[in-house]
């Protein structure tokens, strides 16, 4: 069993969430994207907690910067896409998209989500339906192409799609607020869409991430991820 503990990092700057997440079983332990060392490092230290990997979804510094600090104080080994062994700080094992990956006792299947940057990957751990979706997928919108276009984008979101219903993501960022208003433009009927911002303004008032939301309840909120064709989705990320 996998323990997720959401760590929002760059607070009202970038708002990105790193992850902390630990194999019951095993107690072994990583983080996800580690963004900013001060939250992560108390965020341990609250928990007793001492990492043995760090997890990198793509190469972005606002993902990677306190790599660095974390594997000198933890001695933690980086692990992130060998097509990124160069652009992810202290990059120790490399993975590949198709591979899977060993937290202790739970597997990691690696998913090429290549479109916001090349090599960006999706962790995806199905004994526990979790995915990490870095900035590939976020509550109620996508992550900018800076590196791929709107055909690897949309490649990326079906995969996504093809993924359980019950399997519940976190992204990269807490952009929810954001994309909420452009999500309702979309789909101003959507009593779906309605709901999933009301439980977002709750979580949000009370200090708590939106995520975890399930993969079924996205794909009736998210009108990117709602993109039945390619041209569907030009429509939308123009
Ligand atoms: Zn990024
Ligand atoms: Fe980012």
């Amino acid at each position: 069993m996998l323990e997720v503990y959401p760590i929002l990092c760059r607070v009202g700057r970038m708002d990105n969430y790193s992850y902390l997440i630990r194999d019951k079983a095993s107690n072994i332990s990583a983080i996800i994207d580690p963004s900013e060392a001060k939250p992560i490092i108390d965020k341990c230290q609250e928990l007793g907690i001492a990492p043995q990997y760090i997890l990198n979804t793509h190469h972005h510094y606002d993902h990677t910067d306190a790599n660095l600090e974390i594997k000198e104080k933890y001695g933690a080994k980086v692990v992130g896409n060998i097509k990124d062994s160069s652009r992810i700080p202290g990059f120790d094992i490399g993975v590949e998209a198709g591979k899977s990956f060993m937290l202790g006792e739970s597997k990691a299947e690696i998913i090429d989500a290549s479109a916001h940057t090349q090599g960006h990957i999706l962790w995806y751990f199905p004994q526990d339906k979790i995915l990490f979706t870095g900035d590939t997928l976020f509550n109620l919108c996508v992550g900018g192409l800076f590196e791929g276009s709107v055909a690897e984008m949309f490649e990326a979101l079906q995969k996504i799609k093809a993924l359980p219903d019950d399997v519940v993501f976190y992204p990269g960022h807490e952009y929810t607020l954001y994309a909420a208003r452009d999500a309702l433009a979309y789909l101003p009927q959507s009593a779906a869409l309605k709901n999933y911002i009301l439980k977002a303004q709750q979580r949000l008032s009370q200090g708590l991430p939106v995520a975890p939301v399930s993969l079924g309840e996205e794909k009736q909120c998210n009108p990117y991820l709602m993109a039945a064709t390619l041209a569907d989705l030009t429509n939308l990320l123009q």
